[in-house]
């Protein structure tokens, strides 16, 4: 008989993890304390990014695979300890990604009206346990943006933001986040990066997609994109700077439209010092910045000031501690060697993996996580070889039915795919792909009346 093993977190490492333990012979459970499968392909990928979110069709897959379970709605942690957890299986790959936000550690932040992009991100895509800001209110008065930070995620929210109805209506957000963003009055948004253009972690395709918006100009400084000794080493190794800056700079040159809705001005060497506002964020302080001669990022002294309604910090996610595994506070990661969680004493955990952002940071494409995830398996199965795991360590008893009894209302495949149907119903309804349940209750109510 194979070996079991508990996956936690159902995004793409935790399923990758789970088709690779499955096509060495292992029975698999993948845990999420959501009632639904996928991680941030549901909750993080930008809803109008409509390939990208069809990745959810080939994940989808691995439930059909004899021997792999969905164990939904079951927070381990809280449901379940990572020890029970252990004790019940032989082994558990830890897939929960990095569900929080990283700081931008400066005077106001916490102000009303100053929101992580995580949060917009989980509003739009309508996680079921968004309890952020209100955006449906915060957003009827929001003419002027700033997003801090020159990422994917920056670019997505930038996009997001400025694109017509007609552009979101297809896409698969919930009803009432897209009346409330066709009602929201932004007309300008700012995109801030602390660096040069050069420097920047978006990738040109994303990018581009800013300049091809139905009713959105975008507005580069022909000063931001001309290099400096640092900056052109970078574009000379790195072939997506060079296609960035090559992008920006033709934007640099582009005629305006000063008819456009809306107004997209990207800054570059632009570092926030100050979220400005009493009650409410009222507008951002800029610090010009440059880089010496070392290529070290040093301000210039030169301020500039921005009157904004909204801030959007975009300056990356970061992973959280799970009670009872070892974490590396200041990456946000569990320590590991090739997937093998490590101890206080830099041993090798029995039986404990890890795989996907919480293994390595928030990094990297889709993809990145299938490579991660076999590395992972691959270090597990040689665990298997040499006979520390697997040599009896799990139980015969089937926590499932056991969480079951104690009166959770496990999500499993059958409980899945009603939601999944029920979704698609309501998309074709209005003549798109599906629409997106954003509300735990229902989720559960159609979940369980199928299971
Ligand atoms: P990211 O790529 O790490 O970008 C974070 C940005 O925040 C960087 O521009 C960084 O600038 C900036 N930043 C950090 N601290 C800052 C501070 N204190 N002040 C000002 N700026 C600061 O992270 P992300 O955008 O959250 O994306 C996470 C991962 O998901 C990435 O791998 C991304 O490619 C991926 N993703 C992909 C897609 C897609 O393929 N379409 C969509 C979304 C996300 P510095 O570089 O100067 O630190």
């Amino acid at each position: 008989m194979g070996i079991r093993v508990a996956v936690v977190g159902s995004g793409p490492s935790g399923l990758y993890a789970a088709e690779a333990l499955n096509d060495r012979g292992a029975a698999v459970d993948v845990y999420d304390k959501l009632p639904v499968p996928f991680g941030l392909v549901r909750y993080g990928v930008a809803p109008d990014h409509l390939s990208i979110r069809s990745v959810r069709n080939t994940l989808d897959r691995v439930w059909d695979r004899e021997g792999v379970r969905f164990v939904g709605n079951v927070e381990v942690g809280s449901d379940v300890s990572i020890d029970e957890l252990r004790a019940a299986y032989d082994a558990v790959v830890l897939t929960y990604g990095a569900s929080s936000d990283r700081r931008l550690a400066v005077p106001g932040e916490d102000l009303p009206g100053s929101v992580a992009a995580t949060d917009l991100v989980a509003w739009y895509t309508g996680h079921p346990d968004y309890r952020g800001p209100d955006f449906d209110d915060l957003l009827r008065r929001v003419r002027s943006v700033a997003v801090v930070g020159v990422g994917n995620v920056a670019v997505d929210v930038v996009r997001v933001l400025s694109k017509s109805p007609e552009e979101l209506a297809h896409t698969d957000m919930p009803d009432h986040v897209l009346a409330t963003l066709a009602a929201a009055p932004v007309e300008q948004v700012h995109l801030i990066g602390r660096r040069g253009p050069a420097q920047a972690s978006f990738t040109t395709k994303e990018l581009k997609e800013l300049g091809e918006l139905a009713d959105a100009d975008v507005v580069v400084t022909p000063a931001d994109v001309e290099l400096d000794s640092i900056s052109e080493a970078a574009v000379a190794e790195n072939k997506v700077a060079a296609r960035n800056v090559k992008v920006l700079a033709e934007w640099a040159e582009r005629a305006p439209r000063p008819d456009a809705a809306v107004q997209i001005t990207v800054h570059f060497f632009a570092r926030p010092t100050q979220i400005i506002g009493e009650d409410q964020v009222t507008g951002l302080e800029l610090q010009r910045t440059t880089f010496d001669a070392d290529g070290s990022l040093v301000d210039t002294g030169e301020h500039e000031h921005l009157d904004v309604d909204l801030i959007v910090r975009s300056v990356g996610y970061r992973g959280l501690a799970l009670p009872g595994v070892p974490f590396d506070e200041s990456r946000g990661v569990i320590p590991n060697l090739d997937g093998r969680v490590l101890g206080d004493d830099d041993a090798p955990i029995a039986g404990l993996y890890v795989a996907g952002w919480i293994k390595r940071g928030p990094s990297g494409i889709i993809g990145t996580n299938k490579k991660c995830a076999v590395q992972t398996v691959g270090s597990l199965m040689e665990d298997v070889e040499s006979g520390s795991v697997g040599n009896g360590s799990g139980t015969d008893t089937d926590l499932v039915d056991e969480l079951r009894a104690r009166g959770i209302a496990v999500v499993g495949v059958p409980g899945w795919r009603a939601i999944d149907l029920v979704e698609q119903q309501r998309g074709a309804a209005s003549g798109k792909e599906r629409v997106t349940v954003h509300d735990r209750a229902e989720l559960l109510r159609v979940a369980t009346t199928t299971q």
